[in-house]
């Protein structure tokens, strides 16, 4: 199976060799769940609008579907590639299971440059992608929605061209739909919205003895930005943001609204207030009570781990953190809020559009997000609880949660044949 091993596929591997020894797990269900289930690469040719051709490489990867179909988000990225998306969809597998989702996880991506994209390519791209997979995906079976560089109008293309094939309008092939086409009150602020509700949680136990906790938020995407916008809703000084162009840092604090509507206009943090800009890698090391992580993977290493000065890193993206620096972080006491569980907002509220999707009935907003919250701090509370009583991490708790579900299932449904 070495076809899948890069660097992110092998640390979501070693973090479940982790927990799969300090938990006993059955070496036949551990050895069952290091890899994924089923695999597609697709070449993915689109028309530019020059009328050039190009050829870009999609995947679609299913990890697990013990628990159900599986789901997970696609993204366009130009580092996208199969041991990346393999790990994404290992991560979503205990993420579901962690917060009690029917679902396994999945994940795809197509490996492009989408900045330097027209509207019109993304759609064809979309469309072809969703083509070349399409025998994968289904309410029943694989259920997408976005992630890094895709959103509401991607999932609209993407339950569209899927409902041409099939001949009736599926809105429940995917989630993070436009409201307008089946998608869910709340869904696209449920990430940023769990994101700051776990930072609550976290401070709430933490008492960290500072009336106004300060932030830094790295990565100013749907993530990112609603992170900050809620953080700031609850009392947080959020001093310093980033996007991929670099990052403004005001120790006085930022005004979050005004940025958003900067941000709106602009595109870009960057100019916000005059403030000179900083680099990315020198906002995550800013002494700080909390940083949160919503870019990409992998960005806290070995190598700047030792630096961090903050007491709290929730993290926002997938997989920021190496296994190496995890160790680092531990050792300096860092409260960490895996990704499996800071970020699961998202797929939470996947979830209930998902639902809404499938019965035709429609809930309001309030409705979504006191659901949202009753989950989100349920799984906090169950994965604080853990580590406290097993003496481990928030990671190893979380995942020791996730796989342990994730095993259950598999041990009763057995090996077929
Ligand atoms: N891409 C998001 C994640 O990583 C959302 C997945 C979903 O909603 O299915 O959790």
């Amino acid at each position: 199976m070495q076809e899948f091993y890069n660097e992110t596929f092998l640390n979501a591997q070693k973090q479940l060799d982790h927990v799969a020894q300090l938990m006993n797990l059955d070496t036949g269900i551990h050895e069952r769940l290091r890899y994924p289930r089923k695999a597609l690469i697709v070449s993915v040719p689109i028309r530019l609008d020059n009328g050039q051709t190009r050829v870009y490489s999609g995947y679609r990867v299913q990890h697990d579907q013990s628990l159900g179909p599986t789901k997970g988000g696609i993204r366009f990225h130009h580092e996208v590639n199969l041991g990346e998306v393999a790990a994404l969809a290992m991560w979503m597998t205990w993420k579901c299971a962690l917060l009690n989702l029917p679902y396994g996880g999945a994940k795809g991506g197509v490996c492009c440059f989408p900045e330097e994209m027209s509207v019109a390519e993304m759609e064809r791209l979309a469309r072809r992608y969703t083509t070349e997979i399409l025998s994968m995906i289904g309410p029943e079976k694989d259920i997408p929605a976005p992630d890094m560089y895709t959103n509401e109008q991607t999932m609209a293309w993407i339950m569209d061209t899927y409902s041409n094939f099939i001949g009736y309008a599926v809105p429940g092939v995917v989630t993070g739909k436009p409201v307008a086409v089946g998608g869910s009150l709340g869904r696209r602020e449920a990430t940023g919205r769990g994101v700051a509700h776990t930072v609550k949680m976290a401070l709430e136990k933490l008492k960290l003895g500072t009336d106004v906790p300060t932030a830094a938020v790295q990565g100013f995407g749907n993530v990112g930005s609603i992170t900050a916008k809620y953080l700031d809703l609850q009392g947080v000084k959020v001093v310093a943001v980033s996007d991929v162009q670099g990052g403004i840092y005001n120790p006085n604090g930022l005004d979050i609204p005004r940025l958003l509507s900067y941000v709106a206009d602009r595109g870009t943090v960057i100019g916000f207030d005059e403030l000179d800009s900083m680099e990315n890698k020198d906002l995550l090391e800013l002494d700080v009570d909390i940083l949160v992580p919503a870019a990409l993977a992998n960005v806290i290493t070995e190598h700047n781990a030792e630096k961090i000065k903050a007491k709290i890193v929730a993290e926002g993206a997938n997989g920021p953190v190496t296994p190496e620096a995890d160790e680092i972080l531990q050792k300096k006491g860092v409260f960490i809020i895996p990704g499996i569980l800071a970020n699961a907002g998202g797929v939470v509220v996947s979830y209930f559009e998902w639902v809404q999707d499938i019965q035709h009935l429609f809930w309001s907003e309030d409705q979504v997000n006191e659901k949202l919250g009753y989950l989100m701090g349920r799984a906090f509370e169950e994965v604080y609880n853990i580590s406290q009583a097993k003496k481990v991490d928030n990671r190893t708790a979380a995942m020791m949660l996730g796989v342990g579900r994730v095993a259950s299932a598999k041990m009763l449904r057995g090996l077929y044949p």
